[in-house]
């Protein structure tokens, strides 16, 4: 690991880290940053070296500086054996998930998962013969209830997509060991700043590094950090299923991750003092963000989380949808688009009804 030396790590914090992790300047001539290694090709200078692969790098696919001075800086920030980087987020969970499973198991996911999670496992997990239930994502330990003999993982998303309930991890974690069987969670919304999954109990730690660690909705970009018992699973999966993202990419997952802590302190005190002024609308009939004491899990996320985000759903009272379209027409600095986490003020539209199949949704959130 290129850690900087100057600091001792006990004296570090998430803020300073997240300037210093993943790179040396004096490795590379005294240059602040990592530069960005294009190729395909490494060679070798004897057959020795060739046939022992003793080189640190051997192919691009499987690691060049750049990628591993990302790699690094997430493993640290999150408290990790290793970290592997992906083209999206999205292809950080297929990968994650597939290093776990085989054909004729079961997994138990998250009822609020974001929704292609939900169609690769309905879909590819399907018609490999891999059974996916989906839980209430505020089960706690009663997950245990839904573990089979031939079950394998427990999928965690906290808070989940649209709906943001706050799982608690340390109690799924629990029973993920007692009966043996691996952790995932999407830890995105929070980023490695404010939550850190592996330390509650979790065996691997999934970003899609495209929302604030990129932070300028200009690249995709994932990262899946695992435990040291989780790692070799991860790494075979990674490397067979050939899984590599591109240089450029990571190098702005770099350069996004050296003001992540300057821009989410923005973006949490912003996005409170807005869902505060929402909350107050008579148009309104519930603001669901994490860091509101009016939050049902309120409690849980301050116990396991270190800070919020710009990220919330509101529901408005119900209106006809002419109304809806003046309104969402009519914004002048919010613009309608999908992903979130750059600079951009977003909005969506969205429906929970459909995209539930354990629970029911009560549209108030209450
Ligand atoms: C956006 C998102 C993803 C997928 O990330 P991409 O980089 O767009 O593929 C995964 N999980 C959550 C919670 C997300 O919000």
């Amino acid at each position: 690991m290129s850690k900087n030396k100057d600091i001792p790590s006990d004296h570090k914090s998430s803020a300073t880290e997240v300037v210093h992790s993943g790179r040396n300047p004096f490795e590379h001539h005294g240059f602040v940053n990592v530069p960005v290694y294009r190729g395909s090709t490494v060679l070798f200078p004897n057959l020795e070296t060739l046939e022992k692969q003793s080189q640190t790098f051997t192919y691009a696919r499987h690691g060049t500086p750049t990628v591993r001075a990302l790699e690094d800086a997430i493993s640290q920030l999150e408290f990790g054996h290793a970290t592997k980087l992906t083209p999206s987020g999205y292809q950080a969970i297929t990968t994650a998930i597939l290093a776990f499973v085989e054909s004729g198991q079961h997994i138990l996911v998250t009822d609020n998962v974001y929704e292609p999670t939900r169609h690769f496992c309905d879909y590819i997990l399907k018609r490999m013969g891999i059974e996916t239930e989906y839980y209430d994502p505020l089960i706690g330990s009663g997950i245990a209830q839904l573990v089979r003999p031939n079950t394998s993982l427990i999928y965690v998303e906290s808070p989940g997509s649209l709906t943001f309930e706050i799982q608690d991890i340390p109690a799924i974690a629990k029973v993920a060991h007692e009966k043996n069987l691996w952790l995932i969670a999407d830890n995105t919304w929070a980023t490695p700043l404010f939550c850190n999954p592996l330390t509650l109990g979790a065996d691997v730690s999934i970003h899609s590094a495209t929302k604030y660690l990129v932070g300028h909705a200009d690249a995709l970009l994932g990262t899946i950090t695992s435990n040291e018992r989780a790692s070799k699973h991860l790494e075979k999966a990674y490397r067979t299923l050939g899984v590599c993202a591109g240089s450029e990419e990571i190098f702005l997952g770099l350069r996004g991750l050296r003001t992540l802590s300057v821009r989410l302190e923005k973006h949490q005190n912003t996005g409170l003092e807005l869902a505060q002024w929402l909350s107050a609308r008579s148009e309104i009939l519930n603001v669901i963000h994490p860091a509101l004491p009016s939050h049902k899990q309120h409690l849980v996320w301050k116990r396991d989380f270190k800070g919020s985000n710009g990220l919330f759903t509101v529901i408005l009272k119900p209106v006809p949808k002419t109304a809806l379209a003046a309104f969402l027409d009519g914004l002048k600095v919010f613009t309608m688009g999908f992903s979130w986490g750059g600079f951009e003020s977003l909005v969506i539209p969205f429906n929970t009804s459909k995209c539930r199949t354990a629970t029911s949704w009560k549209i108030d959130g209450q």
